[in-house]
């Protein structure tokens, strides 16, 4: 897709501070940390969010899911859990039209962000 950030980030147009990347999926760090470690997956082929996914390709990037989470958590000590969201439509926040979960860090109960 011409017009798509996320595209941009995969052809390496934009650049991005990659956490791990194979043939299916890409995860980077979010521009905008709403905790450190704050981190974007996304396929690697474009689909505007989960409406446009087929079975297969779902399976494959959500499996996924779990490796890139313990990733995370393994690289820092002080993580202790993690919040999983992927938001679906401009009416649930969607403001990236190429589909992305988020992986936030938790550090502590007290973390500005609920
Ligand atoms: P959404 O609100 O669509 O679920 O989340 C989109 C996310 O993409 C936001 O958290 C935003 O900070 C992030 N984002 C937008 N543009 C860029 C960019 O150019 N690079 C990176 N790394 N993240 C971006
Ligand atoms: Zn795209």
């Amino acid at each position: 897709m011409d017009n798509c950030i996320f595209c941009k980030i995969i052809n390496g147009d934009i650049p991005s501070i990659k956490v791990y990347e194979d043939d299916v999926v890409l995860a980077f760090l979010d521009i905008s940390q709403v905790t450190p470690g704050h981190t974007l997956v996304i396929p690697k082929k474009h689909v505007a969010n989960i409406f446009e996914y087929d079975e297969d390709l779902a399976q494959a990037v959500f499996s996924r899911i779990p490796k890139i989470a313990k990733a995370i958590k393994d690289a820092d000590p002080e993580i202790k859990g993690l919040n999983i969201l992927n938001n679906n439509g401009e009416v649930a926040y969607q403001t990236v039209f190429h589909s992305h979960i988020h992986l936030i860090p938790r550090y502590t109960d007290e973390d500005d962000f609920s």
